[in-house]
């Protein structure tokens, strides 16, 4: 029987629409974006403008405001380094305990260098109070940065508010949407975020590829690039543009943007997961609730009290489920998950946690099969820690 995937946060399967997208450039068509003195070239460079417009208009920006990356690790990245490397040494980085590795740590490489880095608490739910970065920023504070949607717990921020308070300090504000950019996408073109990150992966597209917003309003971004070479992507991203990969990036958009049944459809599949799962002895739910419209409409985060986390995750993994117990990035990291640890779990509570990401591919049926791998995991470990040493 096929593995169920929900592990759906660590990263989606890639749509066969999308695939056909990018089948002409993975196979003959193969020009240089760059290389535009020829017809095969041009070729190249206009399907990449055409999947900058596609992502664009998801995001309510213009297409020349757009770079393309390897994702949203580097988008990242290139954000908040690029930014503040640009500025003075001593200029103040404002960050949230909940925020991905890879904003969390340029944060600490920036300490290292000599910049500020703060990183706010959040709450039980793994929210950040906006007025909190009012109160954090110093005179130097230039950057702000704080995730769309987390990727562990589901939390969806109030961006709205967080720009609101940013324009008041002076801040520049960088927002890593690589979660929820399905449900974010009137939030963003609303939000007026000066620099966003965004993974094409994360929407059924391909890996490998994502983009970053520079916005290009009034107050110029000064940032700087981390790459250097051919001076593609306005000087900001030098190399070779992977025209297959930007297609299907486009295209990933484009169905995103066309499919209104999704989020009912997935918010209603996780909460069957969650009713099939809530009576199971010591199980908790962690983050916001789930129908607060606040959590991203496929994700559900349990703890199971007393339960071995590895052994746990290693008997779901042989029944064939996937899911995971925290980001995809820091598995192979033997400490309990951050945002967990910053949402007031303990270290064990936190190891024994489940994430479940559902795609707009999962059915009810695998939700079901999910429950019952999960619950009858849990079971047969509680048989085992409660019989008495010697006992078979
Ligand atoms: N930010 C968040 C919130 C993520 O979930 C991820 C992927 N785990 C990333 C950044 C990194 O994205 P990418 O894999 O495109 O580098």
């Amino acid at each position: 029987m096929n593995r169920i995937d929900l592990d759906n946060q660590a990263t989606t399967r890639l749509d066969p629409l999308v695939f056909e997208a990018m089948r002409p450039w993975l196979l003959g068509r193969g020009g240089n974006a760059s290389s535009t003195q020829h017809a095969s070239g041009r070729d190249a460079r206009d399907a990449v403008e055409s999947a900058r417009e596609e992502v664009a208009a998801a995001i309510g920006c213009q297409p020349r405001e757009l770079i393309f990356t390897s994702g949203a690790t580097e988008a990242n990245n290139l954000a908040i380094r690029g930014v503040l490397e640009a500025s003075r040494e001593h200029s103040q980085f404002i960050t949230t305990a909940a925020e991905h590795r890879s904003v969390l740590d340029p944060g600490r490489r920036l300490s290292r260098m000599g910049y500020v880095t703060t990183v706010l608490p959040v709450d039980e739910e793994g929210r950040v109070d906006p007025a909190a970065i009012a109160q954090a920023a110093a005179p130097t504070a230039m950057l702000v940065s704080v995730m769309l949607a987390n990727n562990e717990v589901g939390t969806i921020n109030d961006l709205t508010e967080i720009c609101r308070v940013a324009e008041r300090q002076r801040l520049l504000v960088h927002c890593d949407a690589a979660q929820g950019l399905g449900e974010g996408m009137a939030v963003l073109s609303r939000a007026p975020v000066d620099l966003l990150s965004l993974s094409a992966h994360k929407i059924h597209g391909p890996q490998g590829v994502g983009a970053l917003l520079v916005r290009r309003g009034s107050r110029r971004i000064p940032i700087r690039p981390l790459l250097e070479g051919g001076g593609h992507e306005l000087g900001l991203r030098s190399g070779t543009l992977p025209t297959a990969l930007i297609v299907g990036f486009g295209e990933a958009v484009r169905i995103l943007r066309t499919d209104a049944t999704r989020t009912h459809d997935l918010c209603s599949r996780r909460n069957r997961l969650w009713e099939l799962l809530r009576n199971i002895p010591g199980i908790r739910r962690n983050g916001p609730p789930l129908e607060s419209g606040l959590r991203l409409s496929n994700n559900l985060n349990v703890s199971f009290e007393g339960i071995d986390g590895a052994a746990l995750l290693a008997r779901i993994d042989q029944a064939g489920l996937d899911v995971s117990s925290g980001a995809a990035c820091s598995s192979s990291d033997p400490e309990p998950s951050h945002v967990l640890r910053a949402i007031g779990l303990n270290d064990a509570l936190a190891r024994a946690s489940l994430r479940f990401g559902l795609s707009r591919f999962t059915t009810d049926d695998e939700i079901d099969r999910a429950a019952a791998i999960v619950s009858d995991a849990v079971t047969s470990l509680r048989g085992e820690t409660t019989q008495p040493p010697g006992e078979t």
